[in-house]
């Protein structure tokens, strides 16, 4: 009975279902006579952070935990998905604490980006959902672009105190921090020793700062991709971006509509020719048709021309539901949570957007 054996690294409860999980061991790892999680594994033998999912009711309780610490806390979100990367609320739980927001992953967007457009809207967006942030960065974990600097904005905004990284799973938390832990390990003004790590209090790992202080990486929140519930592992890394995103321009009349695969389509109701930039993994096909064909096309379609959904998922994939929008004069973006958006520009459009039910899909000012 695997309920029974705790891990002797960090405390949590072992199991070998679930890989994501919290205290995720393969079985093999029962046999021995210590048992350690594979998180701890991971920690112990590759100096490795490994990020864990946890339910919201535990991750409830680490956010519940932040208000009475006095601490910096780094907020890390997905700058491809936003809004499904927030942490709704997360707010309400820092209490006074600053709280410092990065925006990962800006190797997705295209060169010709302007950053401070874009710090300018997070910073924007951030206090329209409650939160103001005493600073606002850009990040590519994975290329390693700013990691240092960030290191140093944390280590100068938390005033001696601890420092707490918060986000959603795959905003690239553990990536960032082994990133970190890489710059720093072996340098005489060590910002993170990797030498000794404590090992992890119950649910967070902490790494030793050169002050005495920690810092806590708090496990990840399931990101509620409302889109992964309805096609397999392989369909997302398929729609999940990985290099920089190649935007496809289209100059669409009155009566033309996008597919995105068979994920979403766009409809341009009514309006004088615009031009629509789609913003998607370069792994997702665009096709463009007819308002008036487009339902026909997708019932015949889906899943060969239009995909994913492939062949087999297809069938557990729920009917769109559409939602009309209209653009008054404004250059916004419409996006399709977790999957993408489109650019739009021009005066007076009416445009209806389809997406499987549950998938959000919104307007909002052009981060481009
Ligand atoms: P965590 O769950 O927040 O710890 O996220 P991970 O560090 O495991 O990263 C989740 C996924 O995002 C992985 O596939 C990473 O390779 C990818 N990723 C992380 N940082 C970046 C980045 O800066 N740019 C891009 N394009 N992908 C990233």
């Amino acid at each position: 009975d695997t309920e029974q054996i705790i891990c002797a690294g960090c405390g949590v409860k072992v199991q070998t279902e679930d890989r994501e999980g919290l205290g995720y061991a393969p079985p093999s790892a029962l046999e021995r006579d210590v048992v350690i999680c594979q998180r701890c594994f991971r920690l112990k033998h590759y100096n490795e952070v490994q990020d864990v999912s946890l339910t919201d009711d535990d991750f409830l309780k680490i956010l519940n935990t932040l208000g009475e610490k006095d601490a910096l806390i780094v907020k890390i979100v997905d700058v491809f998905d936003f809004n499904g990367s927030w942490l709704q609320g997360l707010h309400r739980f820092v209490g006074k604490n600053d709280v410092l927001l990065v925006a990962n992953k800006v190797d997705l967007l295209p060169k010709s980006f302007k950053r401070n457009k874009l710090i300018n809207w997070l910073k924007k967006s951030a206090k329209e959902l409650g939160l103001r942030p005493v600073d606002v960065c850009l990040m590519s974990a994975a290329k390693g672009e700013s990691v240092i600097e960030i290191a140093a904005t944390i280590d100068k905004l938390r005033q001696g105190k601890d420092v707490y990284i918060v986000g959603a799973t795959n905003v690239g938390k553990s990536t960032f921090i082994n990133k970190m832990i890489q710059a720093f390990d072996g340098d005489e003004e060590q910002l993170i020793t990797t030498s000794h790590f404590p090992g992890t209090t119950l649910d967070m790992i902490d790494i030793p700062l050169d002050d005495g202080r920690t810092l806590y990486d708090t496990p990840g929140i399931i990101n509620h991709h409302q889109m992964a519930h309805y096609i397999d592992k392989k369909e997302l890394k398929l729609i999940t971006p990985k290099k920089e995103i190649k935007p496809i321009v289209n100059q669409l009349n009155e009566g033309q509509a996008l597919f995105f695969g068979g994920l979403a389509r766009l409809d341009f109701k009514q309006g004088e020719r615009s031009s629509f930039v789609s913003y998607f993994s370069n792994e997702l096909q665009i096709h463009r048709t007819k308002v008036e064909k487009a339902d026909q096309l997708y019932a015949n379609h889906l899943g060969e021309l239009l995909a994913p959904p492939g062949p087999k998922s297809k069938e557990d994939f729920p009917p769109l539901v559409k939602k009309d929008f209209r653009i008054k004069d404004k250059k916004v973006d419409l996006v399709f949570s977790g999957l993408g958006f489109v650019t739009i520009n021009g005066t007076n459009l009416d445009i209806a957007a389809h997406v499987p039910k549950g998938v959000t899909v919104s307007i909002r000012d052009s981060i481009i």
